[in-house]
């Protein structure tokens, strides 16, 4: 038994150790990654229902692993936070979408996810004004993307950066709406431009009642509030037939367009003017 117990102990810590390097690995790998031009963005565009033209693009980090492959944000955004490198990298990424922008017809804007740790800096409201310098870009066609968790900070430093950022023009977007313990309250603490209702809830439509229920009444406060509402992770007509009949005002998904890269989405945008 005690063999075993050993052997088990040394199993556990050998997955440990292994789970501990890869994640230092990955880590130091990230940390040259910017400066070797392997992270990329690509774009996936947002449509008006009403006449299905394209009026955002959303900028989604890409990183281009060598041996590995792509991997997703999911993998190492989480990363890049705990090594540092999220400021770098945020920075990075709201001049490259500001600067593809430029390249698009000026009723398209382009929506930016940012992340906690780029409030939690201080240097975020001069970073958004310097990219916004450096493109030329309107600050009235950058968007930028913050989820709930943004708001969970219980000082009001973080409503007072979002404040320092609408005067500066740029359009502010509850994203994941409906995944935070207290989404109604959020919608209080700060008059967002537009409410992202979460992917779960587009996923269960239209037969599940409560997702159909949640839709109805978050379009509905959408309207009463004046705030704008997409669904995000639209995959099949019947989803989108059910967001039109609610009012919803502009959706996303694989049913329009995978995330792309820059090149292709242009020719994107130009297709849904025609
Ligand atoms: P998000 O902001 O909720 O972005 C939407 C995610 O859903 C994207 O995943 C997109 O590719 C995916 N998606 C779009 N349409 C569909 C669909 O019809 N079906 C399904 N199943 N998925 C769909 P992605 O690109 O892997 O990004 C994951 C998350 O990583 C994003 O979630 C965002 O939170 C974060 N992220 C991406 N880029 C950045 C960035 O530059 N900075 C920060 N801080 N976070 C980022
Ligand atoms: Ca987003
Ligand atoms: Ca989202
Ligand atoms: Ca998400």
């Amino acid at each position: 038994a005690k063999q075993a117990g050993r052997g088990t102990f040394r199993v556990f810590d050998e997955a440990t150790d292994f789970h501990l390097q890869s994640r230092q690995k990955m880590k130091a790998a990230l940390r040259a990654a910017l400066g070797k031009g392997e992270l990329s963005v690509f774009f996936q565009p947002l449509v008006a229902l009403l006449d299905r033209r394209v009026t955002c693009c959303e900028a989604l980090m890409r990183w281009h692993r060598p041996g590995e492959g792509w991997v997703g944000p999911d993998q190492f955004i989480p990363v890049a936070e705990e090594a540092g490198l999220i400021g770098a990298m945020g920075r990075w990424i709201l001049h490259e979408a500001c600067a593809q922008a430029m390249g698009w017809p000026e009723d398209v804007s382009v929506a930016v996810n940012l992340s906690p740790h780029q409030f939690r800096s201080g240097l975020l409201v001069e970073d958004v004004i310097s990219a916004l310098r450096a493109s030329g870009l309107s600050p009235h066609r950058l968007q930028l993307e913050i989820t709930e968790s943004v708001l969970l900070d219980p000082t009001d430093r973080n409503v007072g950066v979002l404040q320092e950022l609408r005067k500066v023009g740029v359009k502010i977007v509850m994203d994941d709406f409906g995944t935070g313990y207290s989404s109604l309250g959020y919608l209080r603490s700060f008059p967002f431009d537009k409410i992202k209702i979460d992917r779960s809830f587009i996923r269960d439509l239209p037969d599940a009642r409560e997702a159909l229920a949640i839709l109805k009444a978050v379009a509905g406060l959408g309207r009463s509030l004046d705030m704008r509402t997409t669904v995000e992770g639209v995959e099949t007509q019947a989803q989108l037939d059910c967001s039109l009949a609610e009012g919803v005002d502009e959706a996303q998904g694989y049913l329009f367009s995978h995330p792309l890269p820059a090149e292709e989405v242009c020719a994107y945008i130009s297709r849904s003017r025609r």
